[in-house]
């Protein structure tokens, strides 16, 4: 029994069946909690967690970067780190699984985690300060030599070495720098790549239901709608939007950007931001087999063209096995600001919440100008076979922030029956295998003796906002200030030939 009461036996709720809740599930079910129920408002039983099918969480997705650098935030990298032996552990499960044994969206040949590597390059001439520190973290755990500087000698050296033949020349220049006389600064991490997101989804809620998780899913009965307190203010449960009231002894709030309309208490600390994403179809395999080629995740690494969030604030991804290229762009992310009733005081509070392709309801989306405008910029000049194409479709991808890019694992001052589970920041996906590992720590050790469990404790705005967070409504992200591009803005007006 934890010192909270918590028993095996416990009824535990978790809202939300992203990367959070079900990592918390499967991870709380393999620690021996029997009575588990997740809730989510998506059928992800009937869309397998496919965007093109209705699914519009921050996890349901293509690809999403997994990298171990991590600049100066070594717990993190070490995280990361510990994930990669269950990446590839569950790549050699689904390997070895037959056809019907695996879940629907699942095949023995998917590859759930491909280790195609991450050029991490930078645009203005030299390495960042968060690049070194990343190289310096990395020496100091011994791991120097999965990470090839470019146009340093001895890692050039060891990389055409340690790397497939003819490897480190399409990776380390995929956009074919040096013959067009531009600078080639950055570092090729070699134990990074891409996790397909939706199908991870997929292969961890058949882990969790294998350990006899309960998942609840679906508008009705899987929304919920408000929770149930005690006399003492304790969460004890909630209550569906169908009306159906379940008892929890511990309830995990992990509603991704949904977290703060659903609980507004923690909208100080968690806000709930847009990520722009533009996907270029490559015309069919036989059309055009150059690109499928050079786009491969063999021959084309997962890139940052200056930084994720810097410069351009662009990366990309090799093509899905359906030959989709998606690029990214998190320069700016957007807020979308609404009145949010407090399901339970009824008070009406101002809070940026997700609008999704799919929700509140079903729209065409549109992502603004400025990102498209970034997007273009990069494929003119690093991959201008593409232009030709030009952008085919689009997704705003809803995070939920944290105050200072970390993550929010702690249960909620003052009612040890809710924990909130969230505060993704961009960069919690690679964590699906170990991050319930931590929760499961933090539940059992409410002290928080662990490092995680202190890295990811309740926070206050006073520990120094960094994240933008502190702009509000007035501040410049917000969505209703932005220009929507229009499709005629997808099209890029040089184009080169296929
Ligand atoms: C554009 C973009 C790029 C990213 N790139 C990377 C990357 O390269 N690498 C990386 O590691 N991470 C990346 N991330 C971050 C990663 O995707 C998130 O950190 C992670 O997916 C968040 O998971 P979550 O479970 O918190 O939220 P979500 O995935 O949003 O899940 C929350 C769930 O809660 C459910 N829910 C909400 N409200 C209710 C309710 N009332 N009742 C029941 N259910 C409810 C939702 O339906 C949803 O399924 C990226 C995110 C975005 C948006």
């Amino acid at each position: 029994m934890t010192s909270t009461g918590l028993t095996k036996e416990s009824p535990i709720i978790i809202v939300g069946a992203g990367v959070f809740g079900l990592s918390s599930a499967h991870h709380l079910s393999q620690a021996g909690y029997k009575n588990i129920t997740v809730f989510d408002k998506q059928p992800y039983a009937d869309n397998a967690y496919s965007t093109t099918d209705g699914a519009d969480a921050a996890s349901a997705d293509f690809n999403k970067c997994m990298r171990m650098s991590y600049g100066e935030e070594i717990d993190y990298q070490r995280l990361a780190f510990d994930g990669i032996k269950t990446w590839n552990a569950w790549n050699d499960e689904i390997r070895s699984s037959k056809s019907e044994d695996l879940p629907r969206g699942l095949k023995p040949s998917d590859l759930i985690w491909n280790n195609c590597g991450f050029l991490r390059m930078s645009i203005d001439g030299q390495l960042s300060a968060i690049e070194r520190a990343t190289l310096a973290n990395l020496t100091r755990e011994g791991l120097r030599e999965t990470q090839f500087v470019l146009g340093d000698p001895e890692d050039e050296k060891r990389a055409k070495s340690h790397l497939r033949k003819g490897e480190w020349e399409k990776k380390s220049d995929p956009f074919g720098r040096k013959r067009q006389g531009k600078d080639l600064v950055g570092v090729f991490d070699s134990t990074a790549g891409f996790v397909e997101a939706s199908k991870a989804c997929i292969w961890v809620m058949h882990l969790c239901r294998r350990n006899g998780v309960r998942f609840v899913l679906g508008e009705k009965d899987g929304q919920v709608a408000t929770f149930i307190k005690d006399a003492n203010d304790k969460t004890v449960g909630m209550r569906t939007k169908s009306g159906t009231e379940y008892h929890s002894k511990l309830l995990i709030l992990a509603a991704g950007g949904w977290t703060p309309s659903l609980y507004p208490a923690v909208s100080s600390l968690l806000e709930t931001t847009a990520g722009s994403v533009a996907y270029i179809q490559l015309p069919p395999k036989d059309q055009a087999p150059d690109l499928w080629d050079k786009f491969s995740p063999e021959n084309f690494p997962v890139y940052a063209y200056g930084g994720w969030s810097k410069g351009h604030g662009i990366g990309g991804f090799p093509r899905t096995e359906d030959g989709i290229v998606k690029i990214g762009y998190r320069g700016f992310k957007y807020t979308n600001y609404e009145d949010v009733k407090d399901p339970i005081t009824g008070q009406i509070h101002r809070i940026s919440v997700p609008r999704t392709k799919y929700w509140p309801k079903p729209y065409d989306p549109s992502i603004t100008k400025q990102a498209v405008a970034a997007i273009k910029e990069v494929v003119n000049e690093a991959m201008p076979e593409l232009t030709a194409i030009g952008i085919t479709g689009c997704r705003n991808c809803w995070y939920i922030d944290s105050l200072d890019n970390g993550f929010l694992i702690d249960r909620v001052p003052d009612d040890n029956g809710m924990l909130v589970c969230s505060g993704g920041s961009g960069h919690g996906f690679k964590f699906l295998p170990v991050l319930g590992r931590e929760v499961v720590e933090i539940i059992e050790k409410p002290e928080a003796k662990n490092a995680y469990g202190k890295l990811w404790r309740w926070r206050t705005k006073e520990a120094g906002p960094k994240n933008g967070l502190e702009q509000g409504e007035t501040g410049p992200r917000n969505w209703k200030k932005q220009v929507m591009a229009t499709k005629e803005d997808w099209k890029f007006r040089e184009t080169s030939r296929l």
